[in-house]
């Protein structure tokens, strides 16, 4: 398999370089490649007046760097993200992403944090089938799980994601954009767009592979207003999304409340493998649920406690916080998040 490599460089600062894998050129000889690669690289630019071309290549598919996939499942495929928050790392690549492969395609959930990490997740695939990849599958809205979705689109995946997705993240695309051109090289993030859906699941849905379905579930509010958790019926494996975090500490975007009501509703009934969506897979439920449970117990205890004590938000937060701090040594990047967490726990439950 060779792959089509444009070099770009930003229209208004040429200094700031990268390169873009184009999908639509993957062939399975450097001669192919060749032959489509100058107007495929044009057709591309056309579309992106915020980009100047450069060199055009035809690349070996072992010699571009992939994302590093294991296989926990016949045909599932996850690729483990680093456990910390997206500023302590050189390039956000934090989310676990899965590749699930079946008879009529590829289903891919979550595309990373930017193209470049969509690339690398396309050339690892690439390494796996040449199946077609017909379905990415977005867990919610989140910057290091949505941002590397144009490249699952360019190879002919439909997208499909939560009802409440389009909102939440038209909303906040820009800031996300501008968040990892601040942190990471251009290398990183050059290319990188919001995509929006093409299927938005309202409570439940199904994807057929062929010899394999997928179950899609729509929550209420939880982590995000977005959370969606994908069940490979054939065996057994529930991708969460972040509606469950181990190792890393768990971030509150959407609701506290319903976070714990949806931990209290057996979610993972019948699932025997759960893909967190952050930090390592596990084959119970109950031990890889109890650290999170037990933290946005006493997140919520702690803040109503505070609200109970007649705090303002500015003063509650620090007490909050320090309320918190026997729990910090068992999650990575605790401090870089305790703020905001009670922040976000106290708006909400100041209305109970
Ligand atoms: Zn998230």
């Amino acid at each position: 398999m060779f792959h089509v490599i444009l070099g770009v460089c930003l229209a208004l600062s040429p200094d700031q370089c990268g390169t873009i894998l184009l999908p639509r050129g993957d062939s399975p000889t450097q001669q192919a490649c060749r032959a489509g690669a100058d107007r495929l690289a044009a057709d591309w630019l056309e579309d992106r007046p915020d980009l100047v071309g450069g060199a055009i290549a035809c690349r070996a598919n072992a010699d571009l760097p992939a994302a590093a996939l294991q296989e926990i499942a016949p045909g599932i495929h996850v690729h483990f993200g680093t456990s910390q928050q997206m500023e302590e790392t050189p390039d956000g690549r934090i989310a676990n992403l899965g590749v699930i492969v079946g008879r009529d395609g590829v289903a891919v959930i979550d595309a990373g944090v930017s193209r470049a990490e969509g690339q690398a997740l396309h050339v690892a695939i690439r390494r796996l089938t040449d199946r077609p990849v017909t379905h990415l599958i977005l867990t919610h809205m989140h910057p290091d799980h949505v941002l590397g979705a144009q490249v699952m689109v360019e190879a002919g995946a439909t997208v499909t994601a939560h009802h409440a997705l389009p909102q939440a993240l038209q909303m906040r695309a820009d800031s996300y954009l501008d968040l990892i051109a601040r942190l990471y090289p251009p290398a990183e993030w050059i290319g990188t767009q919001v995509v929006m859906p093409d299927s938005l699941v309202q409570d439940r849905a199904t994807i057929d592979l062929g010899d394999r379905r997928l179950q899609l579930r729509a929550w209420p509010p939880a982590h995000t207003d977005s959370d969606l958790t994908v069940l490979d019926e054939a065996t057994g494996t529930l991708f969460t999304g972040d509606l469950l975090f181990r190792d890393l500490t768990p971030v509150v975007d959407g609701s506290l409340r319903g976070w714990l009501a949806w931990m209290d509703s057996d979610p993972a009934a019948g699932a025997r493998l759960i893909v967190p969506g952050h930090g390592p897979v596990s084959e119970s439920w109950a031990p890889a649920a109890a650290p999170q449970q037990t933290f946005l117990k006493a997140l919520a205890d702690r803040t109503r406690q505070a609200i109970g004590d007649g705090l303002a938000l500015s003063a509650a937060v620090p007490v909050i916080a320090n309320a918190l701090q026997p729990l910090q040594n068992s999650w990575n990047s605790y401090p870089e998040t305790v703020a905001r967490n009670a922040t976000a726990a106290y708006k909400e439950l100041e209305w109970e």
